[in-house]
């Protein structure tokens, strides 16, 4: 039996095929530019490649393609739907309902659409992916894995930002927090790596990728993360701008005449690395740039290490201590360079990161630190859809118990 693991976005769905025991992936795929010029379908098997450019207008047609991929009797994974027992949803936003992953059923259903107001762009093409799972793959179990529910675990006093409580209470406005099934993941590596039970570390874990999460672990759970209500906060990012002063916005309108159209676009298209740089939102350029002795791709550089290494600090403080730095996700499994410069001056938490150990590893799991240092810095590479499937196996699989 087979797990079909399903992130369904606005113009893309990626998609996975794992086995039952969640060791291998079967299939590996993608329905690109859906609804826009030059879309197509590429997937991976150990046959080789599917690859098919057709239009795709709706996310019923690029479900059929993928089905179809999947069913294709040179490069295909199965012979009939019938070998794919259970499908997870990557869901984006579960608001305060969904403290954990969750067997979807029409009362799931409709507590994603209320969460819609708070992700209008990422919550409806998750809907429309389940409904068009449930139709191709009647019957079979599909579960929900939410990016903000890792999160629920922080306390009030870190959730909850200091306006009027009835904004909370009557409108649900706080810090939720993302990438939360990279961390959760992540973490559980990172306590696997060390050798030590997850219940007693407290970990920072860096997920430096396009978007950015700093999120405070102990013991397994969130306590408090850099994201907030909305996904351009914390650290700066490739092209959102990451914590500002929220008294920005009221200049920006009045000052300088910006409408709030406007406003939103600088702070999420238009600043972080590439606002900074001038010249991309591409780590790797940054970095290559800045070697080259390009004076406002250094700067990007700087400022992104140096948020990382507060953020650092600001939640060591939060946890009472430290075992280790988690770095992962693109930036974090990749760049030694931003690994190394984050961790620079953190020797007073007994962090000391040993140069050739980073220098050497990339896109791999390993420990990156001295060995005598107390704190541990690690590196783990991120695998959401993994996470995704495993959650999916333990829920379907209790719910084929029950049954
Ligand atoms: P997403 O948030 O879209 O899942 P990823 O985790 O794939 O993003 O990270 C993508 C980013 O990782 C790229 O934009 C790039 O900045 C960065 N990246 C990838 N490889 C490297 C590298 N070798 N050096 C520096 N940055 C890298």
């Amino acid at each position: 039996m087979k797990i079909l693991v399903i992130n369904s976005g606005s113009s893309t769905i990626k998609y996975q095929l794992f086995d039952g025991a969640v060791e291998q992936v079967h299939a590996k795929g993608i329905v690109a530019r859906i609804a826009e010029e030059g879309s197509y379908i590429s997937q991976e098997t150990s046959k080789g490649i599917y690859r098919l450019e057709t239009p795709v207008p709706t996310h019923h047609q690029a479900f059929e393609l993928l089905v179809q991929a999947l069913l294709d009797p040179e490069y295909g994974a199965i012979r009939s739907i019938s070998e794919v027992s259970a499908i997870g949803h990557r869901a984006v936003h579960g608001a305060d309902m969904f403290v954990e992953s969750t067997l979807i059923t029409e009362d799931v259903i409709a507590k994603m659409e209320e969460c819609i107001p708070l992700a209008p762009l990422h919550n409806p093409p998750n809907l429309m992916g389940i409904r068009e799972a449930q139709k191709l793959f009647p019957g079979v179990p599909q579960v929900a894995v939410f990016d903000t529910s890792f999160h629920q675990t922080m306390p009030p006093k870190a959730y909850l930002y200091a306006i009027p409580l009835e904004y909370h209470t009557e409108h649900k406005i706080r810090k939720y927090g993302f990438h939360g099934t990279s961390c959760r993941y992540v973490s559980r590596r990172a306590a696997l790596l060390l050798g030590r039970p997850l219940e007693e570390l407290k970990m920072v874990i860096c997920h430096l990728g396009n978007g950015v999460t700093i999120a405070a672990v102990d013991g397994g759970h969130s306590i408090d993360t850099s994201i907030g209500f909305a996904t351009f906060s914390g650290v700066m990012m490739g092209s959102r701008s990451g914590d500002i002063d929220p008294g920005l916005v009221f200049y920006l309108v009045r000052s300088l005449g910006m409408t709030l159209d406007e406003v939103e676009e600088l702070y999420y298209r238009k600043s972080g690395l590439l606002g900074v740089s001038g010249v991309s939102n591409d780590m790797r350029v940054i970095v290559e740039q800045a070697a080259a002795g390009h004076a406002r791709c250094q700067l990007a550089l700087d400022m992104f290490c140096y948020r990382v290494r507060s953020y650092i600090g600001s939640y060591t403080a939060a946890l009472g201590g430290l075992d280790a730095v988690v770095f992962t996700a693109g930036i974090g499994e990749n760049a030694p360079l931003v690994r190394k410069m984050t961790c620079d001056g953190l020797g007073y938490l007994g962090l000391w990161i040993d140069d050739d150990l980073n220098e050497r590893t990339r896109a791999c799991d390993a420990v990156i630190s001295t060995p005598d240092s107390r704190a541990r810095a690690l590196v783990i590479a991120t695998d959401e859809e993994k996470m995704i499937a495993l959650d999916t196996r333990e829920i379907a699989g209790q719910t084929a118990a029950g049954a």
